[in-house]
C-alpha cells in the first residue's frame, strides 16, 4: 500500500508507543515522516529503525514557538506538508476533584490540550499554502466518557475532540480535514505493568489495544480514503464506550 507516496507527515510524541508506530506506518505506506518527540534520543532511535525517509526532530508541543519550529523543519526538509498526527501526550497524577494537585492539572493541560492546540496552529498555514492536508488529533476513550481521579486527562481529551470540530468546521472549505481519534488503554510506557493488568478487562475483548491498532485507523484517516471525513471522533477501544 502506498497510500502516502509522495506525502509529507509529522508526528509528535513520535519516540514512543502509540506515536512511533504511526510513524512506523505512515513511512511504511510511501510518507517521508518528521519524528517529533521532547525526548530526542526516542525520536532518533525509531526514526532510525525507519530509516531514509524519517528524521528526528526534538519538539516540546508545550511551547508555541517549538511548534512553528517543528513545522518549519518538516517544510524546509522535506519541501511540505500533508499529514499531521498531533500524538504527543502523559498521563498525570491520579487523584479526586477536590484534591487534585495544581502542578499535575498545569502539566496534563499543557501537553494534553495546549500541544495539540499549539500544533494545531502551526500546521494549518502550512497546509493552507500547500492546498491542504489532513490531521488527526490524538484523543482518547476518555474524550468522550469521564473517569475517575483523572480529572485533568478527561478534561484535556474533551477538549480535544472539541478542538478537533472547530477547526474541522474551520478549514473543511479549504481542503483540510482534521479528526480525533480514540484509543482505549493501549500497550505502551504510559501504562505501568500494574495499571496495564487491571486495564485490560475494562475492555469487552479483555485485552489492552496495541499501537499498530491505533496507527492502522490513524492512517485511514489520515490518507485520501478517507477523503469526505473531517470533523469527527472515531474510537478504537475493544467495545470499552459500547458499555
Ligand atoms: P507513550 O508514553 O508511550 O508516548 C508518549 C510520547 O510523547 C513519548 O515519547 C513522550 O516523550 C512524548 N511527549 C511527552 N510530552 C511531550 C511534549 N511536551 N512534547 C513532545 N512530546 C512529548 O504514550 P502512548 O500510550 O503512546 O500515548 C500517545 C498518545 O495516545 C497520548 O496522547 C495519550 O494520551 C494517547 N492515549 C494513550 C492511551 C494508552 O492507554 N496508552 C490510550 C488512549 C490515548
Amino acid at each position: 500500500m502506498t497510500d502516502f507516496a509522495d506525502k509529507v507527515a509529522l508526528v509528535t510524541g513520535a519516540g514512543s508507543g502509540i506515536g512511533a508506530a504511526c510513524a512506523e506506518l505512515l513511512a511504511g505506506r510511501g510518507a517521508r515522516v518528521l519524528v517529533a518527540d521532547v525526548d530526542l534520543h526516542a525520536a532518533t532511535r525509531v526514526a532510525e529503525a525507519i530509516g531514509k525517509p524519517a528524521q528526528p526532530h526534538h519538539a516540546d508541543v508545550t511551547d508555541p514557538h517549538a511548534c512553528e519550529a517543528m513545522v518549519a523543519t518538516a517544510v524546509e526538509t522535506f519541501g511540505r506538508l500533508d499529514v499531521a498526527v498531533n500524538n504527543a501526550g502523559i498521563g498525570g497524577p491520579r487523584a479526586l476533584t477536590g484534591e487534585y494537585p495544581l502542578d499535575g492539572w498545569a502539566a496534563v493541560i499543557a501537553v494534553n490540550l495546549s500541544g495539540v492546540f499549539y500544533s494545531l496552529r502551526a500546521e494549518i498555514p502550512a497546509m493552507l499554502a500547500n492546498g491542504g492536508g489532513s490531521i488527526v488529533n490524538m484523543a482518547s476513550v476518555m474524550g468522550s466518557v469521564g473517569f475517575p481521579r483523572q480529572v485533568a486527562y478527561v478534561s484535556a481529551k474533551h477538549g480535544v475532540v472539541g478542538m478537533t470540530k472547530t477547526a474541522a468546521l474551520e478549514y473543511a472549505k479549504h481542503g483540510i480535514r482534521i479528526n480525533s481519534v480514540g484509543p482505549g488503554f493501549v500497550q505502551s510506557p504510559m501504562l505501568s505493568p500494574a495499571g496495564a493488568a487491571g486495564a485490560a478487562f475494562l475492555h469487552p475483548t479483555c485485552r489492552l489495544g496495541r499501537p499498530e491498532e491505533v496507527a492502522e485507523l490513524v492512517a485511514f484517516l489520515a490518507s485520501d480514503r478517507a477523503s469526505n471525513t473531517t470533523g469527527s471522533y472515531f474510537a478504537t477501544d475493544g467495545g470499552y464506550t459500547a458499555q
